[in-house]
């Protein structure tokens, strides 16, 4: 069984088929539909040819089903899903909205596990708002 990723708001499944799927805003307000691949570490994501942002730039994620805006409460620069894995575990997942940046942080069993090239920025965000140690 693959991993769900839920709305931490509505519970609603963000997943489908191999994306997951997210509203979003850039600073122009424009808006638009993300998939982002559903493997942590896996920093590819696919947007209409139309929708432009900058690198750099600070996208507004949105749960596509209950509209809730997905902004960590950590960090202006993440967002937070939910994730439950194949045994039925579920974690918190924060990735970066800044366009171009490439860091998941996943925190789960009051541990954290990082990827991608950025990630360093917002360890300790998470380290100090929440009761982890690095796994
Ligand atoms: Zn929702």
């Amino acid at each position: 069984m693959e991993n769900f990723y839920l709305c931490p708001y509505c519970r609603g499944h963000l997943r489908v088929g191999d994306n997951i799927v997210f509203k979003i805003r850039n600073t122009l307000r424009e808006k638009g539909l993300l998939l982002l691949h559903p493997e942590v570490g896996n920093f590819s994501s696919v947007v209409h040819p139309h929708f432009h942002f900058e690198d750099g730039e600070r996208i507004d994620f949105f749960c596509p089903i209950c509209m809730s805006s997905l902004d960590a409460a950590l960090d202006q620069n993440l967002v937070q899903v939910l994730m439950v894995d194949s045994e039925g575990r579920e974690q918190e997942v924060y990735f970066s909205r800044i366009a171009g940046e490439e860091s998941t942080l996943q925190v789960s069993n009051e541990e954290l596990m990082s990827t991608g090239m950025h990630s360093h920025r917002y360890k300790h965000f998470i380290l100090l708002n929440e009761n982890v140690s690095m796994a």
